[in-house]
């Protein structure tokens, strides 16, 4: 088994992974930054970020390709590496194995592997990613200004994110596979309560229906009936959950009831040595802003327990 070792590992090159290589980079730290595929995260599924302080518009794709530009400047190491497990050896140092066995090794970790949204799985969804279908209210919503806007799910997310998406839409409909919502009696209150929302019962989205300026409706399946029909929207946004990827970790990990990673506000989470930063850690909100402000503080956190490491060991 082939072993390299390096003083920090950052698994993960979104946003939070990317600004913490640029930092470790510079800090001159002895780091390895891996990434399973392009660099960028959930920014390669962005069509247009504009709200990233000092930049008014960019495309997703293009902030990604700048930050790893940025980090690269640095001089941080890059790997391309599919990352399956993350585990300790008996002296307490990380171990990252890849695919195929090649393995990382290091005293410290910088956990940055994000999360998944939880497709549909729809005709439509894939081809519309970014040009009307949505994972992020937050993110996305001011590009629905004024128009009709169709919320998927019945939970906390769906509910939440829907009534924030009433400031922008014109329309804000959600659809449900059930007669009740699951989100909180509160959320469902003020969604209810907004005069733009309404709510189509029983009903699944079998497709996402659009033209080449992007999404134009969905088509709803009523689960009682069979009966479909389209509703007309231009902004399709998903919520049907969202999972954190830190299904390679062996170790237990203090986390949150949803599966995020818990940490104290240096970025620590319960194991010596982990930090978490971007959308895997417990937070109030997953936005690009918050995963390279997590980002900044995990490295220097990090550089901070790697000298102390040193320290007790001389
Ligand atoms: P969630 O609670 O798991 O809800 C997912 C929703 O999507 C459910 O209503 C589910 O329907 C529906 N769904 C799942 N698969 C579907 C499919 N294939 N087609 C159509 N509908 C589907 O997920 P979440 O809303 O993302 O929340 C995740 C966690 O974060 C929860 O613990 C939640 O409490 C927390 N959270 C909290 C807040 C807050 O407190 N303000 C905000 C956001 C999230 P069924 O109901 O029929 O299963």
């Amino acid at each position: 088994m082939e072993i390299r070792d390096h003083e920090l590992i950052i698994v993960g090159a979104g946003p939070a992974g990317l600004c913490a290589a640029l930092y470790a980079g510079r800090s001159e730290m002895g780091a390895v930054m891996l990434e399973a595929g392009l660099p960028g995260g959930q920014l390669l599924l962005t069509e247009l970020v504009d709200d990233y302080p000092g930049v008014e518009e960019v495309g997703g794709q293009e902030l990604a390709d700048q930050m790893a530009g940025h980090a690269a400047k640095f001089g941080v190491e890059v790997e391309r590496a599919h990352i399956e497990v993350l585990r300790r050896d008996e002296e307490g140092r990380f171990l990252a194995v890849a695919e195929g066995g090649k393995t990382y090794r290091a005293p410290a970790v910088i956990f940055t592997a994000g999360g998944t949204p939880r497709p549909l799985n729809v005709p439509g969804e894939a081809q519309f990613m970014g040009k009307g279908v949505s994972y992020c209210a937050i993110c996305d919503g001011a590009f629905f200004r004024g128009e009709d806007i169709v919320v998927v799910g019945g939970g906390d997310a769906a509910v939440e994110e829907g009534e924030f998406l009433t400031r922008y839409g014109r329309s804000v409909t959600l659809i449900h596979r059930r007669d009740e919502l699951r989100a909180a009696a509160l959320l469902q209150r003020r969604f209810r309560e907004h005069d733009k929302t309404r709510i189509v019962w029983n009903s699944v989205v079998t497709e996402i229906t659009g033209d080449e300026r992007g999404a134009t409706g969905v088509v709803v399946k009523d689960v009682n009936t069979g009966d479909e029909s389209e509703i007309a929207a231009t902004g399709v946004f998903i919520f049907i959950g969202f999972t954190p990827n830190t299904g390679i970790i062996e170790e237990h990990v203090d986390h949150d009831g949803a599966g995020y990673l818990s940490t104290d506000r240096d970025m620590r989470t319960s194991v010596p040595g982990l930090f978490a930063a971007g959308d895997a850690r417990s937070q109030l909100v997953r936005q690009i802003t918050t995963a390279v402000g997590d980002a900044t503080t995990a490295v220097f956190a990090a550089e901070k327990y790697l000298l102390n490491l040193r320290e007790q060991k001389q």
